[in-house]
């Protein structure tokens, strides 16, 4: 079994990234510049877009945090939105999912401008993936692509069972996994919470990319041996062992589903960072495509 590591893989991807944005000052003297709005103070939330702003400090990115109480109107957000479209210094933009119920997540994110949608969630974004078009491809999905690609892991012809089918995770990674490029070109098997005999679907998977949000959830006897597990879950669960009272697992069963894995990423320490490295390399395009 190898591990997929996460920590190694975004290392080298952010000093690449580091690299690229010091030649892109040297030579046009512009800084991407990443804006982050978070709403309401949901500890999960504010975790990510702090180290997501951290990230940006460290490859010398200008960043931007715009924090709002969940009172906020949602045309309140809308227009704060727009001040970010119409600033030239801010080259991408993230709202920190989940917002309060009386904010539409599909409006926030449609009125983010497309060139500046690093977060790869806007309906224009997702239609030209679809299409196989050049755009930002959603950080998660691309994480796991860079991931696969760093691996040099061919799953030409795999069968790849993708189980949730959210708009951010499982719809996009079907659609890159079966795409006629590399990596890419497997047989795709979409679950979700109504399919029937998911133990047998997934015992026939070469791959399987977990992103349904319950700890644990896929189990040693749900896999084949020598499968390759992509555990996208951040689930918290209690552990008297631990100062804080609890800890981060998967979606995986990782203890024992690990031995019978080729590959396996791991929670904490695989995805999750990746996915920083995918939105911190969306942020670069941008600040190329806006000079
Ligand atoms: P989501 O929107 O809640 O979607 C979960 C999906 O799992 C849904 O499609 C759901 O099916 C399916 N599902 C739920 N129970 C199931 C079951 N018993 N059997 C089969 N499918 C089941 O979640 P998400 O946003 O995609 O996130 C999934 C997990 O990944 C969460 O733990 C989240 O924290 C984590 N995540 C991690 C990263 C990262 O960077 N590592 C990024 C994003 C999300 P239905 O559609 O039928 O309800």
């Amino acid at each position: 079994m190898q591990l997929l590591d996460g920590a190694a893989v975004s290392a080298q991807l952010k000093s690449q990234i580091k690299k690229e944005t010091e030649e892109l000052k040297a030579k046009t003297g512009k800084v991407p510049h990443l804006a982050a709005i978070l709403v309401g103070n949901n500890p999960a939330s504010e975790a990510y877009v702090a180290s997501k702003v951290r990230t940006c400090e460290e490859l010398g990115f200008g960043s931007t945090l715009l924090r709002f109480d969940t009172s906020i109107t949602e045309q309140q957000l809308l227009d704060e939105i727009d001040n970010l479209n119409a600033d030239d210094k801010i080259d991408g933009i993230l709202v920190q999912l989940p917002l309060p119920e009386h904010i539409s997540d599909d409006k926030v994110i449609n009125k983010i401008d497309p060139t500046k949608d690093v977060d790869g969630f806007h309906p224009i974004s997702l239609g030209k993936m679809l299409l196989g078009h050049k755009t930002f491809l959603p950080a998660t999905p691309y994480g796991i692509m860079l991931m696969l690609e760093h691996y040099n892991i061919d799953v030409t012809g795999m069968h790849c069972v993708i189980i949730g089918r959210s708009n951010i995770v499982g719809t996009p990674m079907t659609i890159l996994m079966s795409r006629n490029a590399k990596p890419g070109n497997a047989t795709v098997t979409m679950c979700h919470s109504k399919t029937k005999n998911l133990k047998e679907i997934t015992q026939t998977a070469d791959i399987i990319i977990a992103a349904i949000g319950r700890p644990k959830y896929v189990t040693a006897d749900m896999v084949k041996e020598g499968a390759i597990i992509i555990d996208v879950g951040i689930n918290r669960i209690p552990d008297a062992t631990k100062k804080s009272g609890s800890r981060l697992v998967g979606d995986v069963d990782f203890e024992n589903v690990a031995p019978k894995a080729s590959y396996i990423t791991p929670v904490p320490g695989g995805v999750g960072l990746m996915t920083i490295g995918g939105l911190m390399k969306n942020t670069l395009e941008a600040a190329k495509q806006h000079i």
